[in-house]
C-alpha cells in the first residue's frame, strides 16, 4: 500500500494565458499514473482544507485572513505571483490540507506522497514565489502538536526553502535542509539548518554526492521520527527556471535513494512533489513520476506498474 494524496481541483485554476505557473501538472501527473497500473485504492482524495487554525501554526492571524478575503495589496499578491480569485485560496487550503494528510499517512504506513505541495517561500506573514501557505511548515508544526519529538524537512527543490528555514529558526524540534541552486530565486537566502548551494549547471555525480552525504549525516544527527520530503524536479536539465543539470535518471535515483534510507531506518516519510516548471506539461510529468517510481521499487516492488522507461 503506497497512499498517494490528490484532489482534483489542484489543477483547475484558471490562469492568465502564457502565466508561468504549469498548473496543469497536478492533473497530467494523476492521469500518467492511472495509466500505469497504479491501483485505485493508493489514490486517497479524502484530504480536507487546512483549517484556519492549522495555518495558524505557522502564519499570522491578519496575513490568513487579508489572503483568504483577497484584502493584500497589489504589491503583495505581485510577490505571491498568481492573480488573487476564490478559487486561488480554495485550491492552496486544499493543498496543506493534502500534505497534512500525506504526513498522517506516513506516519501509519510509512510512506505517503502528495501530488502537490512543497510551497517552501511562504513566510509567516506574507506568501512569495507562487507559495501562499506554507504546507512543509504547517505539516510539521501539526505533527510535533500531535507527539512528534523531531521532524526533518528534506527540502531538494532547487530555490532554497527560505520561508520553512525562517519559520523554523527558533524551533530544534524542526530540522530545516535545503539543497539548492545558489544562483536561483530567491536571491537573499535565509539560514536553514543545513544548507547546501549548488553551482550552476551541476551535474549527477556532484549533485547525487550531495544528496547522499547530507541525508546520511542528518539521519545520523538528528535521528527524525518523521522526515518530510520536497522531491522538486525544478533542478532537472530541461526545467524552465532551474540552473541545474540533472538527468531524469538523476532525478529518480536522488528520490530512490532518500527513500530507501528512511525504509531501512524505519523512518516515515511523507513526500510533495515540489517545484518543476517545463512548459511541456507531459514530459513535466514524467519527470515527475520519478518520485512514484522510486516510491513503488522501495515500497512496493511486487507490484507490476507500467513505468515507460
Ligand atoms: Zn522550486
Amino acid at each position: 500500500m503506497l497512499p498517494l494524496v490528490y484532489h482534483e481541483c489542484y489543477s483547475d485554476l484558471v490562469l492568465p494565458e502564457r502565466h508561468r505557473y504549469p498548473i496543469g501538472k497536478y492533473r497530467a501527473l494523476y492521469q500518467y499514473l492511472l495509466q500505469v497500473g497504479i491501483p485505485d485504492d493508493w489514490i486517497d482524495c479524502h484530504a480536507t482544507p487546512a483549517t484556519q487554525a492549522q495555518l495558524a501554526l505557522v502564519h499570522q492571524p491578519e496575513y490568513i485572513k487579508a489572503l483568504c478575503q483577497g484584502a493584500l495589496d497589489d504589491k503583495a499578491m505581485r510577490r505571491i505571483g498568481f492573480p488573487w480569485s476564490e478559487f486561488l485560496i480554495k485550491r492552496s487550503l486544499q493543498s496543506v490540507g493534502g500534505t497534512i494528510r500525506t504526513m498522517q499517512l506516513a506516519l501509519q504506513h510509512g510512506i505517503a506522497l502528495h501530488l502537490s505541495g512543497g510551497y517552501h517561500h511562504a513566510f509567516a506573514g506574507e506568501g512569495a514565489g507562487f507559495c501562499l501557505f506554507n504546507d512543509l511548515a504547517v505539516a510539521a508544526a501539526v505533527a510535533l502538536q500531535q507527539g512528534a519529538d523531531k521532524v526533518l524537512i528534506f527540502d531538494c527543490d532547487v530555490h532554497q526553502g527560505d520561508g520553512t528555514a525562517l519559520l523554523f529558526g527558533g524551533e530544534p524540534r524542526v530540522v530545516t535542509a535545503s539543497l539548492h541552486g545558489e544562483k536561483n530565486f530567491p536571491a537573499r537566502k535565509q539560514h536553514s539548518d543545513w544548507d547546501i548551494s549548488l553551482p550552476t549547471q551541476c551535474e549527477d555525480a556532484a549533485y547525487l554526492e550531495a544528496v547522499h552525504s547530507s541525508f546520511d549525516y542528518l539521519l545520523r544527527l538528528h535521528q527524525p521520527d518523521l522526515v518530510l520530503y520536497d522531491a522538486g524536479v525544478d533542478i532537472h536539465k530541461d526545467d524552465d527556471l532551474g540552473l541545474l543539470h540533472i538527468s531524469t535518471q538523476g532525478v529518480y535515483q536522488r528520490d530512490h535513494f532518500v527513500l530507501k534510507r528512511c525504509r531501512e531506518q524505519n523512518i516515515p516519510v511523507a513526500a510533495v512533489i515540489g517545484g518543476g516548471y517545463q512548459r511541456d506539461i507531459n514530459k513535466l510529468a514524467a519527470v515527475h513520476s520519478q518520485l512514484f517510481q522510486a516510491a513503488c521499487a522501495v515500497y512496493e516492488p511486487a507490484q507490476v506498474l507500467n513505468w515507460p522507461c
